[in-house]
């Protein structure tokens, strides 16, 4: 169990630091991280929250959060990870459908005031019993009363705990339409943390950086069970993203590891200062989540120190890392690949419509087997038969290419998949091919409603000089030398940012709304 993996990290690193946030200045070695996490779990009992209760937390980044995950895990209850984004009707179904009981919040976070929306809800939330807001009174609390259950009481819930009882309710970040509630296990997201760490080779003197958000997998999981698994450090720089606060704690606590999304790191990239910062301690990080241009990557290799960095592929309901590259992987897989098959699961791509699996090199769905698939959907077995089969494959929903040598590629979401006249066109590869426009710093192409063509190809552009965008003879311009002229995009629109997901992921949803035509 959880429980039982950070006591050896305790026993082996109790005098390293498990857990420091920039924000706050506060830090923590493992004995004292353990202790805290411990008092955090007595004071749930005592609060009477027993085996298999859903405890929710919703929170931006902050040390509470992480203690959070740790002495629910201690006890055996189900943390459920609410999105910081939510506004009263999102938080009132999660509420509802994982039926939570206790619930931690942080008071509010830049527009969001959470103890309003809690009120707004409260009423139509019957099995809600107690809200703990962090930073307020209701945490101190919270605490007071952990002194009611001892040390041997917590030890002896813990005995009754099994590693693959449900610890968690994850939901998916929502890119195509409703979130759905992965229900997974100690044994589940455990040992992905692990193995992810592994890949990566982490130790106690690794110190990772984590702007990525805790509430979604690659932040709890990939980032502090990979930590701490390891007896590695957790640093949080900032509550929520921002670019120029991460560059400043990876500086500032010499941090050997960086995770992001492919669009954190283009923001870090492109900061006007980004050359003042001394990154020189950073050896390793993490890109994932959504697809890692290839030159992004490579300017993270040349420009951020990170001559290891790894990409992973994999999605919630799989805890979440199917495929990883590594350490020793040569550049060219590293950047152009989401490497291989992780340990103890297996990966076939099929026709998605005869689930027959195909030659290597061709592109079909991506399906994943092993200790890695959830439980199921939280309640909701109907969904989960839809994506699990009775094999115990998960139907990935992703179109991918095995090649020869067993690096997988990620061609796109099938869901994603623009069919113009009959041709099937993969936005990514003409956002990879796009990137390499001097105008463009980031793009993304979606397919929108045509009435001769079916679909029409759109580039949605953020220009690096926004007085200077592209113009659409421009971008038709450079792409004719090098595409195919059906995959040429037929129109153009310029934007500043790209709407996003809480786990930075691009909503191509909206960018299709209201376009075509
Ligand atoms: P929802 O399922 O709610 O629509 P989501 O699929 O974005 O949202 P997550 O579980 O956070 O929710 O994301 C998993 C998906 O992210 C994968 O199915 C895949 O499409 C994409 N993805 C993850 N890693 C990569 C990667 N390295 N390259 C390309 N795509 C990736
Ligand atoms: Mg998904």
């Amino acid at each position: 169990t959880i429980g039982r993996n950070l006591d050896r990290a305790i026993e082996a690193f109790g005098d390293r630091e498990a857990l420091v946030d920039v924000a706050s200045g506060r830090r923590w070695t493992y004995a004292q991280f353990g202790a805290a996490v411990d008092e955090l779990a007595r004071a749930l009992m005592a609060s009477g929250v027993a085996k298999g209760d859903r405890v929710g937390i919703w929170a931006v980044n902050c040390p509470e959060w992480v203690l959070v995950q740790y002495a629910t895990a201690r006890i055996g209850a189900i943390m459920v990870n609410i999105n910081p984004a939510y506004r009263a009707h999102e938080l009132e179904y999660v509420l509802t459908q994982a039926g939570i009981s206790l619930l931690v919040s942080s008071l509010s976070h830049r527009t969001s005031d959470y103890r309003a929306l809690v009120g707004q809800v409260r009423a139509d939330c019957p099995a809600l019993r107690a809200v703990h807001y962090i930073g307020d009174p209701s945490w101190d609390e919270l605490l007071s009363v952990a002194g009611s259950v001892t040390q041997e009481q917590l030890a002896a819930r813990e005995a009754e705990l099994s590693c693959d009882d449900p610890i968690n309710i994850q939901y998916t970040s929502g890119t195509t339409g409703f979130p759905k509630g992965a229900t997974l296990s100690h044994h589940n997201i455990l040992n992905n943390g692990y193995f992810v760490g592994e890949q990566v080779a982490y130790t106690e003197q690794d110190r990772i950086c984590l702007p990525v958000p805790f509430y979604h997998c690659f932040g709890m999981v990939m980032g502090n069970l990979g930590a701490t698994s390891h007896g590695a450090c957790i640093v949080i720089p900032a509550p929520a993203f921002e670019a120029a606060a991460v560059l400043a704690a990876v500086q500032q606590e010499r941090c050997t590891s960086l995770y992001g999304v492919p669009t954190m790191f283009i923001a870090e990239l492109n900061l006007p200062d980004f050359a003042s910062y001394d990154l020189s301690s950073l050896r390793t990080g993490i890109m994932a989540g959504s697809p890692c241009p290839v030159e992004v990557m490579k300017r993270v290799v040349a420009e951020m120190h990170m001559d290891e960095v790894s990409i992973c592929y994999g999605m919630t309901e799989t805890s979440p890392v199917s495929t990883q590259t590594r350490r020793d992987d040569d550049l060219e897989r590293r950047t152009g690949t989401v490497g291989r098959v992780m340990p103890h699961i297996e990966v076939k791509v099929v026709d998605p419509v005869t689930g027959v699996t195909l030659e290597r090199g061709v592109p079909g769905e991506l399906r994943t087997r092993g200790y890695s698939v959830m439980l199921g959907y939280w309640e909701q077995p109907e969904r989960t038969a839809e994506v699990v089969d009775a094999g115990r494959w998960m139907h990935t929903g992703d179109l991918a290419v095995m090649r020869g040598d067993g690096y997988v590629q990620i061609v796109g979401r099938i869901k994603d998949m623009i069919i113009r006249g009959g041709e099937n066109v993969y936005p990514r590869e003409i956002e990879e091919f796009l990137y390499g426009h001097p105008k463009i710093a980031d793009v993304q192409v979606v397919g929108v409603p045509d009435d001769t063509y079916g679909e029409e190809i759109l580039a949605c552009v953020i220009p690096r000089d926004p007085a200077d965008p592209p113009t659409l003879d421009e971008v038709t311009a450079f792409c004719r030398e090098q595409l195919a002229h059906y995959k040429i995009p037929r129109q153009l629109r310029i934007l500043e940012a790209f709407p996003m997901t809480v786990s930075g992921k691009v909503r191509k949803i909206e960018l299709r709304e209201g376009y075509g035509q």
